[in-house]
């Protein structure tokens, strides 16, 4: 079978799903990526619009080396035009217009031209309905590529013109060997501190553009303290603690409440980790490194009071979102925990 998107990792079966449209020239006129930030939509939407514009008949789809694919990856293409709000909170309609203005004007160097837009879900309703009008008649040569990481944001008309494509999660595997294989940084790291590079590679959620992220070195320190917050705060939830131990953690949470929400659904993760040991010995662990020290600490605490914890914690994380105070959240929270 002719290899897809040999650029991307992961993906494998949305890449020869997208690939075999495109040899077959059935591939739709609109498509909405949704996966979080850093999981590769405006990644795989240029990739596509390089395997439309590929010179190469045959081979690796795209070859990535003709001038079309090259052109389209280093984003020097007028065929290619990317949507983005910028520093603005919303897409608004003038935006849209703007870019909307030339859609019937022919392609400059290629049979298609593509709109890739950014954020789409924070497009206003306004830029939706004028969105809508390009997706229920485009032009032949015109295709979308709308980005989200929220499609329930977006009106149901649009969602309905759109074939949804979800972005899948790289395991931390996959993660580790694509980033040994790319970036410098991360095999100096797996060398320097090997558990550090691990954590990386599971704080990035799956995602190659967080973990790439990551991998600078002042980016990674609040990211990598909090997780070491979060073993903390287990490792009182699961052992025999002194009142000052919780006071002293109680007053070393953190002050924000977005930062407090951070830090408990690290510790939700976690906890997930410590039911996984708890039902299939050896399984897959999401939070934790060392899974030694897992399987111990899920050795010190019951199966019902990580199930307690667990609702705790979903419960600290409702309060926080309908703006509770954080102090007396946290206090219920270490509460439940049984830890005072
Ligand atoms: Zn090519």
């Amino acid at each position: 079978m002719r290899e897809y998107f040999p650029a991307l990792i992961g993906n494998d079966a949305l890449r020869v799903q997208i690939g075999r449209e495109i040899d077959e020239r059935r591939l739709a006129h609109a498509y909405l990526l949704v996966g979080p930030a850093g999981s590769g939509k405006h990644t795989f939407a240029r990739q596509i619009a390089a395997a439309l514009a590929c010179e190469a008949g045959s081979g690796a789809m795209p070859c990535g080396i003709c001038s079309s694919c090259r052109a389209i990856l280093e984003d020097r293409d007028p065929d290619v035009i990317t949507v983005s709000r910028g520093e603005r909170v919303t897409l608004g309609v003038e935006q849209l217009r703007a870019v909307l203005a030339d859609l019937y004007v022919a392609p400059n160097w290629h049979e298609d031209k593509i709109y890739i837009i950014e954020a789409a879900e924070t497009m206003t309703a306004q830029a939706q309905n004028a969105l809508l009008k390009a997706l229920e008649e485009p032009p032949r040569h015109v295709r979308f590529f709308l980005l989200a990481t929220d499609a329930a944001a977006m009106l149901e008309t649009i969602r309905s013109r759109a074939l949804m494509l979800r972005m899948a999660y790289l395991s931390p595997e996959q993660m580790r060997r694509c980033l040994l294989d790319r970036d410098r940084r991360a095999a100096a790291l797996a060398e320097s501190s090997p558990d550090e590079f691990a954590a990386v590679t599971l704080a990035a959620e799956g995602c190659l553009g967080v973990a790439e992220i990551l991998l600078d070195a002042r980016r990674r320190k609040p990211i990598m303290l909090r997780r070491e917050s979060a073993e903390q705060f287990l490792s009182l939830c699961v052992k025999r603690h002194s009142a000052a131990e919780v006071l002293v953690m109680l007053s070393a949470l953190p002050q924000k409440r977005e930062e407090a929400s951070e830090l408990l659904g690290l510790v939700s993760i976690a906890v997930r980790d410590l039911l996984a040991i708890k039902r299939a010995p050896g399984a897959r662990l999401c939070f934790f490194v060392d899974a030694l020290r897992a399987e111990q600490m899920a050795e010190q605490i019951s199966l019902q009071a990580l199930l307690r914890l667990t609702d705790a914690l979903d419960a600290a994380q409702s309060a926080l979102s309908r703006n509770a105070n954080l102090r007396l959240t946290m206090l219920s929270l270490a509460q439940s925990a049984n830890l005072i």
